[in-house]
């Protein structure tokens, strides 16, 4: 892929903040952007730095204020936060309070007992680490980014709190945590007068879990909710129509969205969505995300890129009119069907 060469001293646009709206992240203080940039892939120590920061530059003049991280993206683990530390250096400084940055811990880190899950000794140590990668002093919203089974929950949310007061994290957050176990969470949170202000669980017109309960289960509590991967990893955009690409997710090795992933029964369903965003002259990726951005509680649609063009797009597809019922009845006939 070409990458275009980015100049040297950064100047955001000046006209950044009228490109995007901005939603209150439940009963909190805290307003995201409908769209915030995760560097799950892409900004790993094998990616190529300047298209990382020309897709960074990209979001951020468009008025996309949040970045997501976790210490195990990359590859190799550990490698996005060093990715996003220098570029924040080179560009992004002199605009940090203006920057809602996250990171999580949960997943495998390191070796031994202390390296994954949910015990206070590896969340502290593994924030330590990651604000050291990316050269921070504070992270704005630390997330515990799996729920542990043998971990006690006051346990994990506890250092939570700690991290709020020691800090070294702004803000509190939950990620992939079911109902139950969500409202538990949060309410021992609040107890420890921490609020949780956000909880990042997948969804998509392909997985739909939370519209269940746990988009009631937020409501009720007065959380925020960023979705990751709104568009399937990609397979909710026209790239997989005609084969697999191999500058794409699913043509690249050690990604999660294998070739098997996407069948013929889910072709023929992006074929038909394709469709639908054809006739509202949108792009089949700006109608799956504007999908997702239709329910309320619904604060931020946290999505991926490998280029700027992308955020470019998805942006402009968030300022479209919302979609009628009309046309949410058609997506709903194909989804079911
Ligand atoms: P998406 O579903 O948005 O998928 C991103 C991919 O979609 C891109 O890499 C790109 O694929 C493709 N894409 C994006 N925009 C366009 C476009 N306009 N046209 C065509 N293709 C497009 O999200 P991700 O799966 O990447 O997840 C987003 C973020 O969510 C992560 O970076 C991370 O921050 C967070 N996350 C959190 C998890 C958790 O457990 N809490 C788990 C997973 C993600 P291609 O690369 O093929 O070009």
């Amino acid at each position: 892929m070409a990458v275009i060469p980015v100049s040297a001293q950064y100047i955001p646009n000046p006209d950044r903040y009228q490109s995007i709206e901005y939603r209150r992240c439940g009963r909190s203080g805290i307003q995201l952007p409908l769209i915030s940039l995760g560097l799950w892939h892409n900004f790993g120590g094998v990616d190529t730095m300047e298209n990382c920061r020309a897709m960074l530059r990209t979001a951020f003049d468009l008025g996309i204020t949040h970045f997501d991280l976790a210490n195990n993206y990359g590859p190799p683990p550990g490698s996005a936060e060093e990715t996003f530390g220098k570029i924040l250096a080179k560009d992004f400084l002199p605009y940090r309070d203006e920057l809602i940055i996250s990171s999580k811990a949960g997943y495998w880190m390191w070796n031994g007992p202390y390296g994954e899950w949910g015990s206070r000794k590896y969340l502290v140590s593994s924030l330590d680490q990651s604000l050291k990668r990316m050269g921070l002093d504070y992270v704005d919203i630390f997330y515990h980014h799996r729920p542990d089974p043998d971990t006690p929950l006051e346990e994990t949310m506890g250092a939570l709190d700690y991290i709020v007061r020691s800090g070294r994290a702004l803000y509190a957050g939950i990620s992939n945590y079911r109902p139950k176990e969500a409202r538990l969470a949060i309410q021992i949170l609040r107890q420890l007068g921490t609020p949780c202000l956000i909880h990042q669980p997948n969804y998509n017109m392909f997985d739909r879990w939370i519209e269940k309960e746990l988009l009631n289960v937020l409501d009720e509590e007065g959380v925020g909710c960023i979705v990751f991967s709104p568009l399937a990893q990609g397979m909710l955009t026209d790239k997989y129509l005609h084969g697999i690409p191999a500058d794409s997710r699913a043509g690249k090795p050690e990604t999660f969205l294998k070739p098997d992933n996407i069948t013929d029964q889910i072709l023929e369903k992006v074929t038909q969505l394709n469709r639908i965003a054809g006739e509202l002259n949108l792009s089949l990726a700006q109608l799956a995300i504007n999908w997702t951005l239709r329910q309320r509680v619904v604060t931020s649609a946290l999505i991926g890129a490998s280029r700027p063009a992308q955020i470019e797009e998805i942006v402009a597809g968030v300022a479209q009119p919302a979609l009628s019922n009309d046309i949410l009845e058609k997506i709903e006939e194909i989804l079911s069907s």
